[in-house]
């Protein structure tokens, strides 16, 4: 049955707890109830907003609409054959708790994406990635529903317009679409990806001579763990910025000025590491009121205590503009503001 409460304080509803009040909240069940709520009276006369665990937004202002949030549950084979699991997985179960479903049944295809805070649902909206592996690699299709006509879609990957950290979810449909359920083609003993930050040396500390998807899963929590803040004890929302992409001339320039430099090749272009580029500005461990940069990943902002959204796009335009000053590039903001 559908959840609907009135007068909500989302302040624990988002991985930065900043403080949000809103006029609806409506947890729905199954598809069915979501095309219900689509098609309510109130529902139509009134602004909505999706909110899965809240871990890629940052709330600024209440709001006077309803606020949706995606709660259906279960996982289920649609296919399978020697080699491989088609694993359908509804919006509202935790990402993390489907990798580690997936990991127990000794399928790959996930380790990589472990411990990525937030809901199943929300997973495609920005393509989530880390490790060299992103959401598209992996996913054989989703299902949404249309928030004008409570109509059920199925998506396949090339309709979704993947990118880095993108997707028409985000962009070009942003707001139109509500996921309700994620597909990922497994393998029962598939390519590992191995060759990403610190995973192989990872792998060696932990004495793994034979990596399987379980111990590189290990590897990625143990590595992750080390590096970022848990958001129940330090509130964050993971990397505030997207690396930013330049062209091979910009890099050259930069490059001659900045030996140092820490950057990937990214197609025909180049992504440069925006946690360096921070780091260099200065802010990497800085404080400013009741937020701050996180001292051992600079792409990692915090709120301390009472912070607002207003300090902290405060201090993150600080960020923006001191980067562009160093370094001529333009910092882009990942997690959404409502
Ligand atoms: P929310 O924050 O609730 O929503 C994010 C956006 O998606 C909003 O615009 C919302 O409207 C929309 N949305 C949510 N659910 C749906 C739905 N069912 N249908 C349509 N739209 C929806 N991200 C990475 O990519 N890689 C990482 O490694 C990573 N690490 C992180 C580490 C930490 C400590 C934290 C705090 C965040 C990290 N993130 C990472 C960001 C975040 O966890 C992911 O983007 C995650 O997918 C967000 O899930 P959520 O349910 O919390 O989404
Ligand atoms: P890291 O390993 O210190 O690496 C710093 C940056 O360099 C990362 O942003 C990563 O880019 C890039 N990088 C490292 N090795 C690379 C390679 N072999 N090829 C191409 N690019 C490479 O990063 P970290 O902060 O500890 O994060 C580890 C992973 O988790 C990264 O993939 C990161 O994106 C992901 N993560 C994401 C969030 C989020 O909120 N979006 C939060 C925490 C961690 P990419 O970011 O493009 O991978």
């Amino acid at each position: 049955m559908m959840r609907f409460r009135e007068n909500v304080d989302l302040r624990m509803a988002n991985t930065l707890r900043l403080p949000m009040k809103a006029r609806f909240w409506a947890e729905v069940q199954s598809e069915t109830e979501l095309a219900a709520l689509m098609n309510s009276v109130t529902l139509k006369r009134l602004p909505s907003l999706v909110l899965g665990g809240g871990s890629n937004v940052i709330l600024s202002q209440d709001f006077s609409g309803v606020v949706i949030h995606p709660a259906m549950r279960g996982l289920h084979i649609l296919e399978q054959s020697r080699d491989q699991v088609v694993l359908e997985a509804a919006a509202g179960e935790s990402w993390h708790s489907v990798v580690e479903y997936t990991l127990r049944q000794g399928w790959s295809g996930l380790e990589n994406l472990a411990l990525i805070p937030g809901s199943v649902g929300a997973a495609p909206v920005q393509n989530i990635g880390a490790y060299g592996v992103e959401l598209e690699d992996v996913m054989h299709s989703l299902v949404a529903v249309e928030r004008s006509t409570g109509k059920t879609r199925v998506f396949m990957p090339e309709e979704c317009g993947f990118a880095y950290r993108e997707s028409i979810f985000k962009s070009a449909e942003c707001d139109r679409w509500i996921i309700t359920a994620v597909r990922f083609t497994l393998h029962r003993q598939g390519p590992l990806h191995l060759d990403y930050g610190d995973i192989r040396s990872e792998l060696q500390a932990m004495r793994v001579v034979r990596p399987t998807s379980l111990a590189v899963a290990r590897a990625v929590m143990a590595i992750r763990r080390r590096k970022l803040p848990d958001p129940a004890l330090l509130p964050n929302a993971g990397s505030f910025f997207k690396n930013p992409v330049i062209s091979q001339d910009q890099y050259r320039m930069l490059q001659q000025r900045f030996p140092d430099l820490i950057a990937y090749p990214f197609g025909h272009e180049i992504k440069l590491a925006a946690g360096w580029l921070i780091d260099q500005c200065g802010f990497r461990g800085r404080r400013q009121g009741a937020v701050a940069c996180h001292e051992r990943q600079a792409l990692v902002l915090l709120n301390h205590g009472n912070g607002t959204a207003e300090e902290l796009l405060a201090f993150a335009n600080d960020i923006v503009q001191s980067v562009r000053q160093h370094f001529g590039v333009t910092l882009e903001m990942e997690p959404r503001i409502y």
